[in-house]
């Protein structure tokens, strides 16, 4: 956080320092094409394979074959989700939450790609439909599926609060994900990574750009669907935090369980599974 009163005086050239022009780091026009109209297609002719709930403060994680598409659905209240993305082949490859946040902003919905880690940089998965596209940027600038936030976890909450809690997001992965790969909780741990927080409302405070929350504005029925790009695993945790307009981190806000479904398509026409990036790694040497 910036301090309030500076230590320092603005240098007499400061309005002109600060008048310099806006530059978007990364322009989208020459990323690949995702072809939504093709994978709504696809998806309109899709069948249900599989669906799972996870229950309240718990987490589950779920194969999604290359070309499949994964629905996250709200079903009996308002309820955020923490989403991790792995390559179920290898998952030393996995979400990475900055880099969709350079590349498509603090939040993301439909069209957007969710990407991967270095070296790979892949489209693990597209967003195909999002029920709360609506909701735009309210008046606090805030908005749901960030790709800002963290993960709730038991380190920061002991940090602050001197309170061992086990149900927080990153627990909830660490567990599922050892179940779903026979792994130890130790070996787990270390693949649990930055999310995607899925329905989550969340935005930074106007004056002091702090990251807060407000309660989520998704309701049973409310969804968000992704057309996997690669084999993929996701891991999905019912955060304690429930519609997160209150507490986390903790048993205290109501707290509803999120459902999980996996659609086929009648056939893969036009779908090309995303590789990994074609940079040589030579780094200059
Ligand atoms: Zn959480």
């Amino acid at each position: 956080m910036k301090l309030a009163l500076p230590q320092h005086k603005e240098p007499r050239d400061a309005k002109d320092r600060r008048s310099k022009n806006v530059v978007v780091c990364y322009p989208l026009d020459t990323l690949p094409d995702t072809n939504l109209a093709a994978a709504v297609a696809r998806r309109t002719e899709a069948g249900l394979l599989e669906s799972v709930v996870v229950p309240p403060r718990a987490a589950v994680c779920v194969d999604v074959k290359a070309g499949h598409f994964v629905r996250i659905l709200s079903i009996e209240g308002p309820q955020v989700g923490d989403l991790n993305i792995w390559n179920t082949h290898n998952i030393e490859e996995r979400f990475y939450s900055g880099k969709t946040r350079a590349l498509h902003g603090t939040h993301v919905s439909t069209g957007d790609s969710l990407w991967s880690n270095f070296p790979y940089m892949r489209p693990l998965a597209n967003i195909t439909c999002d029920t709360l596209d609506w909701y735009g940027f309210d008046e606090d600038g805030g908005s749901v599926h960030d790709v800002i936030g963290t993960r709730c976890d038991p380190y920061t909450q002991r940090l602050l609060s001197d309170e061992e809690y086990h149900n927080c997001c990153h627990s909830n992965l660490t567990r599922a994900l050892a179940d779903h790969f026979s792994l130890n909780l130790d070996e787990a741990e270390m693949h649990v990574h930055d999310v995607m927080n899925v329905f989550m409302l969340t935005g930074f405070t106007k004056e002091t750009h702090q990251y807060f929350m407000k309660a989520s504005p998704v309701r049973p029925g409310d969804f968000i669907e992704l057309e996997a790009q690669t084999d993929i695993t996701i891991g999905l945790s019912a955060c304690p935090g429930g519609d997160c307009g209150d507490k986390h981190s903790s048993d205290a806000a109501d707290c509803f369980p999120l459902q999980i479904d996996t659609y086929a398509p009648k056939n893969l026409d036009g779908f090309i599974a995303s590789g990994p990036s074609l940079y040589n790694r030579s780094h200059g040497r």
